[in-house]
């Protein structure tokens, strides 16, 4: 885990049921197992969990554990180490759906981060009665504010894949008025435009949608103007390169300065800033520099209502002592999500 942000903010609602609920049953998920690889398991944080709820934590490793809890708190598993949760087949799905809607009551929805529709978050809220937590409140009600925020409303969009953002940059494209683009995104966009992008990261089979993208909303989508480079995708920084080209050779990991004053412009005339992913390689210091100064320039706007979230825009925030914003979501995807209204299938079923 990168950053206990969301843990952090789910404890209260997990402190409420502990001490009013005849027991509690705790569903969540880390990271994306392929074959149930320990670095994923809940077993290290069962202790942490014990320490704050101040009560033994009775953790659940199969769906036969669930069958018999009466009392107490029990942490089951990591979801998604049951097939069962985001299973296509009909038949695996409804052995997870039963076995976790036999033994509870009530659903409490808390988890607004994950916005997919697996068993332990979409379907369980149509077999139980269901609520949303506190945390997913709150995130709803913040994030309702940007529908009424005034303009110009500035996305900064960055991080790993474009594939991964592809629904949040069609959302973003249409309701802002301008969308900033960082991270390694650039690379399968700028392909798209024609123009080389050296070794740096680009996803090959995105390159025609990233085509349409440009050719729809070109206006509207800035990118980098120039791009720190380097030999190695390793290289800790001491060979880094601006330039305005990337240079066969290179690989661009951050943005460059000529960037970061044309973002930094456009996001102090902005009235209304919505910010997910890093700007670059932030987990090393030498190029953490475009995350920091767009993230710090996003801050320092008091004038604007300011939004940021993502898992990964978390652990930056944090880690390089960002701040000034409205609301921190802990959500990235589902963030974007709720801007563009479309995705959020989740709440039709718990919000009645
Ligand atoms: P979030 O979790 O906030 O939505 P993402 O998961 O999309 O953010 O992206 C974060 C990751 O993107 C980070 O691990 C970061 O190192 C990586 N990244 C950003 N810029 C680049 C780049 N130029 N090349 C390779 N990886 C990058
Ligand atoms: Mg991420």
């Amino acid at each position: 885990m990168v950053d206990a942000t969301r843990y952090d903010e789910s404890l209260p609602l997990i402190k409420a049921l502990a001490t009013k609920a005849k027991a509690t049953i705790l569903l969540a998920h880390l990271g994306r197992p392929k074959n149930n690889e320990p670095e994923f398991s809940f077993a290290k944080i069962v202790k942490q969990l014990e320490k704050d709820l101040g009560q033994p934590v009775f953790f659940a490793t199969s769906l036969a554990d669930l069958q018999h809890i009466e009392t107490g708190v029990c942490l089951l598993e990591n979801v998604r180490f049951f097939p069962g949760e985001d299973a296509k087949e009909d038949t695996e799905k409804a052995e997870f759906l039963t076995a976790l809607s036999n033994c509870a009551d009530v659903f409490v929805n808390d988890a607004f981060a994950d916005y997919r529709k697996s068993v332990s978050t979409y379907d369980i809220a149509k077999n139980l009665p269901s609520y949303v937590g506190p945390v997913f409140a709150r995130e709803i009600a913040n994030l309702a504010q940007l529908a009424v925020s005034a303009t110009p409303f500035v996305a900064v969009l960055g991080g790993a894949k474009l594939s991964e953002k592809l629904d949040a940059m069609l959302s973003l494209a249409q309701t802002a008025d301008k969308v900033l683009v960082g991270g390694a995104m650039v690379y399968t966009l700028l392909r798209a435009k024609g123009i080389s992008t050296g070794k740096s990261r680009v996803e090959e089979d995105k390159i025609d949608v990233a085509k349409e993208i440009i050719a729809k909303y070109g206006d509207k989508i800035i990118l980098p103007l120039d791009h720190a480079l380097v030999p190695v995708f390793e290289d800790p920084g001491a060979n880094i390169q601006y330039s305005e080209t990337i240079l066969d050779a290179m690989i661009s990991v951050d943005i460059g300065p000529k960037t970061i004053d044309l973002y930094k412009k456009i996001l102090a005339d902005a009235k209304t800033i919505v910010w997910n992913g890093p700007m670059g390689v932030f987990e090393r210091e030498a190029t953490a520099v475009g995350t920091k100064a767009i993230g710090q320039a996003i801050g320092n706007n008091t004038g604007a209502y300011k939004v940021a979230g993502g898992g990964d825009s978390i652990a930056a925030i944090n880690a390089l002592g960002i701040t000034g914003f409205n609301h921190i979501s802990t959500g990235g995807g589902a963030m974007l999500g709720v801007l563009g209204a479309d995705k959020f299938a989740t709440l039709d079923v718990i919000v009645k």
